[in-house]
Formats: structure tokens, C-alpha cells, sequence
């Protein structure tokens, strides 16, 4: 059914390579998607030789307990996650948050927050990327209203890391008292984890005893 539905949207050619396929992507594309395997540091999923926590978060601990990320941030990927912000594909969403589903299928959460735009850049774009990866996760576990953005910053994407610290710091509210609660933070790509960490360090002063993070892809220096 799927990929009969698929195949009526794309007309049966594969969304990055335009070769005839069964689904969004034809096998080579979908082989060629750069996932991720199991050497990360659970805290910030940068690389990390025996997958035990690295040495950026052992000094400066992020606000945040655990991220997984389903692909690196990397052709194609890259291409899949950029159409779905800028471009308005939202028929990628299910197929990214599909890469992402079977890795936290089994996390224990109360709440899934998306992170959140400001009003004024929804109003703009129209719907938040995040929320749509979201929808298809946890769904019943989705809370929309539960975080929100007070500023809008100036891209994080200008700005180098200690200064995209600074740029997000207040620029997230939470909405009612989270006593002991376990969240999971949505996103479709993590750079420096400025944004994250600060939703993080948001969540848990609201009171949230556990925050992960759930991106579909991690950018890698
Ligand atoms: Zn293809
Ligand atoms: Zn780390």
C-alpha cells in the first residue's frame, strides 16, 4: 500500500536519482544513504572508538542525557533532509522518521517534544519539519504545545559554535511543569547541538528528570 501510494506521488521514479522505483528511493539511492552504526557516544552521537561517552561531554556535559541519530548528514541524506525543510517535500517525512522509528521504538519516554519554530517563521514556511518527522514516530506520546520559542535567532548556521550558544540561550519556554518526566526532542538535523542543549537545559529546569534527543541526521566535522 505504501508503495503503491508512493509510486502514484513520485510516478514511480526514485525522488533522488529519478530512476524508475518501487518506492521514494530506488535500492541504489537507499543503499547509498550514509546510515550510522553503533561507534557514537551515546550522549552527542559524534564518533567515538568504542561507543562510550567522548571527551567533549565528560568536560562540558551537555544539558541533554542521550541522541540518536539514524544517518550522517552527508549525500544523499543531506539532499532528503533539505528538500523536506526548504521545499516543501513533505512526503520525505515518513521516510525519514522511518530510519529513525526502529532506534527508539523501545526508548522510555512520556512526551515527544519537536522543536519548536518561532510563530513567525511557521507562519512563513508553513509547517514545521521536525513536528512532521514527529507525527510518525511516537505519535501518541506527541506534544506540540509543550515547548515553545520566545525569539527567533539569527541562524545558528552563521554563527561559530560558542556564539550559537549564546544566540539560542532563552530562546526556549516550557508551557507547564514537567515533575519527573522523560522527553524525547525531535529534530531533523543536529549540528553543534547549541539548539538541543539548550531545549534540554529548558526542559529540565521546568523539571524533566531524562532528555534525549531524536535526529534523523548528525553532522560530523
Ligand atoms: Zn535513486
Ligand atoms: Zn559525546
Amino acid at each position: 500500500m505504501r508503495e503503491k501510494l508512493a509510486s502514484v506521488l513520485f510516478g514511480g521514479s526514485c525522488f533522488l536519482c529519478r530512476g524508475g522505483a518501487r518506492a521514494l528511493l530506488c535500492a541504489q539511492c537507499d543503499a547509498d544513504l550514509p546510515r550510522l552504526g553503533h561507534a557514537l557516544c551515546p550522549r552527542c552521537a559524534l564518533e567515538s572508538p568504542d561507543g562510550a561517552v567522548c571527551g567533549r561531554c565528560l568536560t562540558h556535559s551537555p544539558a541533554y542525557d542521550a541522541t540518536c541519530a539514524a544517518l550522517s548528514y552527508a549525500f544523499p541524506a543531506d539532499a532528503l533532509v533539505h528538500a523536506l525543510k526548504f521545499r516543501g517535500e513533505l512526503a520525505l517525512a515518513p521516510l525519514l522518521a522511518g530510519f529513525l522509528a526502529p532506534k527508539v521504538r523501545a526508548a522510555r519516554i512520556d512526551h515527544m517534544v519537536p522543536v519548536p519554530l518561532s510563530a513567525e517563521r511557521l507562519r512563513s514556511r508553513g509547517y514545521n519539519q521536525a513536528v512532521e518527522i514527529a507525527r510518525h514516530l511516537r505519535k501518541e506520546a506527541l506534544e506540540l504545545a509543550l515547548c515553545e520559542r520566545t525569539r527567533d535567532a539569527p541562524p545558528q548556521i552563521e554563527l561559530p559554535y560558542d556564539e550559537r550558544q549564546r544566540n539560542v540561550r532563552g530562546a526556549f519556554r516550557c508551557t507547564r511543569s514537567l515533575d519527573g518526566a522523560r522527553i524525547a526532542v525531535v529534530d531533523d538535523v543536529m549540528t553543534t547541538g547549541a539548539t538541543l542543549d539548550e531545549i534540554a537545559r529548558t526542559l529540565k529546569a521546568a523539571g524533566a528528570v531524562h532528555v534525549e534527543n531524536w535526529v534523523v541526521a548528525r553532522t560530523f566535522r
